[in-house]
């Protein structure tokens, strides 16, 4: 018989954020105590953290010293110091995702040449090494319009992509090694969350449908399971399936991917961490995707990741043209409504687009849940 003995469980989380906030809210269930090492004093783990360390995770010497005294560490954020991690996992820690993989993920570049490599599916692309030679190859006439342009580098939440239509948008190009892709006609936008555990078994959530805001590009509305086929369904988890073997990975992935107008399903990215398309796990699936990342993290066995009802996400940004301490208007509206769940992140500063929350509506009646979304989209706030 085994037996599991939760006053030794401990975890390093690099990142406090929402993510990491909710990872600590599933460890409690079991008694994990978990460390937390993040830039702001302020994060929304830095109250919930059984330790709290204020530092850099982009920092060699910060992240070396905060995962030397842990067995196990993980990640809620991929742009993390990597050689630390290489040199904790040589010394024998327990580094998941591995930071192999990461040093892929943070890289477009390297991310697009992977799935290349693995025959995954994806759009097709080109390397581009700096601004000056893009604008070269576009005088040359070696590439045409229109493209979509992604910096190889700490892009995040759409922060590095300019979507270039013509001559005219030449000003809105990236600085820096990027790449070249063409421009997908989507459909639909699409992401599945992939469990591996150690032992090379693997898990999916179902399909979810992401509709992202127009301006903040971040998503806004998702709808989980994807209104999608059933055949286009068992594409997109085999692809996810294919996806984190590749990567030999421990942990979740969540590979965002496009469903295009003639019907391909193809990878944009992956992100080897909880993620904002799997929120509503919390309360609609058997288990979450952060109780998933924690069994994966302590060998403990895969959960049911069966969906016990349909589920639609609001995220909560920060209303345009506020910032500073943050309010929330129409809070007991929304909280009077059944099946209506409240996530604030506990950011005490607002500020446009910021994500400061969200609401997760849950029920088995599409159409009055689509109301109850649209009511608090509109009615919940966050104002300064
Ligand atoms: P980030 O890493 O910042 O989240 P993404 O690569 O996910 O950036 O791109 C952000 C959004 O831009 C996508 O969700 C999608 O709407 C759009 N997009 C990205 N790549 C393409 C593409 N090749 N064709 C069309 N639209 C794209």
């Amino acid at each position: 018989m085994n037996s599991v003995e939760t006053s030794k469980l401990e975890l390093g989380i690099l990142g406090g954020g929402q993510l990491g906030k909710m990872l600590i809210e599933a460890a409690s269930d079991w008694n994990i105590r978990c460390h937390v090492l993040d830039p702001d004093p302020q994060a929304s783990c830095s109250k919930l953290a059984h330790t709290f360390v204020n530092g850099s995770f982009a920092d060699y010497d910060t992240v070396y010293q905060f995962g030397k005294n842990l067995d196990r560490l993980t990640i809620e954020i991929e742009h993390v110091n990597v050689a630390a991690l290489h040199q904790l996992e040589k010394e024998g820690k327990q580094i998941f995702p591995q930071p192999a993989v990461l040093e892929i993920i943070q890289d477009k570049g390297k991310q697009k040449a992977f799935y290349e490599y693995n025959d995954l599916p994806t759009s097709n692309y080109q390397y581009v090494d700096s601004k000056e030679a893009l604008i070269e190859l576009l005088e040359e006439e070696k590439l045409s319009y229109p493209f979509v342009q992604k910096t190889c580098k700490a892009g995040y939440d759409g922060k590095g992509v300019a979507v270039i239509k013509s001559k005219d948008d030449i000003v809105s190009l990236l600085d820096g090694p990027c790449i070249i892709e063409d421009v997908v006609d989507i459909e639909k936008e699409l992401s599945v969350i992939v469990a591996r555990n150690r032992n090379g078994n693997t898990s999916c959530f179902p399909t979810v449908e992401m509709e992202f805001h127009p301006v903040a590009n971040l998503v806004e509305f998702l709808l989980a399971p994807a209104n999608i086929s059933e055949a286009q369904e068992e594409t997109a988890k085999q692809i996810a399936i294919d996806c984190i073997n590749a990567f030999g990975m421990t942990g979740i992935l969540a590979v965002e991917m496009f469903l295009t107008r003639n019907g391909e399903i193809l990878i944009n990215e992956v992100a080897p961490r909880p993620h904002n398309s799997g929120h509503h796990t919390i309360e609609a699936n058997d288990v979450s995707q952060y109780q998933q990342l924690l069994r994966c993290l302590f060998d403990l066995p895969l959960g049911s990741t069966k969906a016990w009802q349909h589920a639609i996400m609001v995220n909560l940004l920060g209303e345009p043209g506020y910032s500073g301490l943050a309010k929330y208007e129409g809070l007991s509206d929304c909280l009077s409504l059944e099946g209506v769940h409240v996530h604030l992140y506990g950011k005490q500063i607002t500020k446009p687009y910021r994500k400061m929350g969200h609401v997760t509506i849950i029920g088995d009646n599409i159409q009055a849940m689509r109301e109850k979304a649209s009511f608090v989209r509109e009615r919940l706030r966050i104002i300064a």
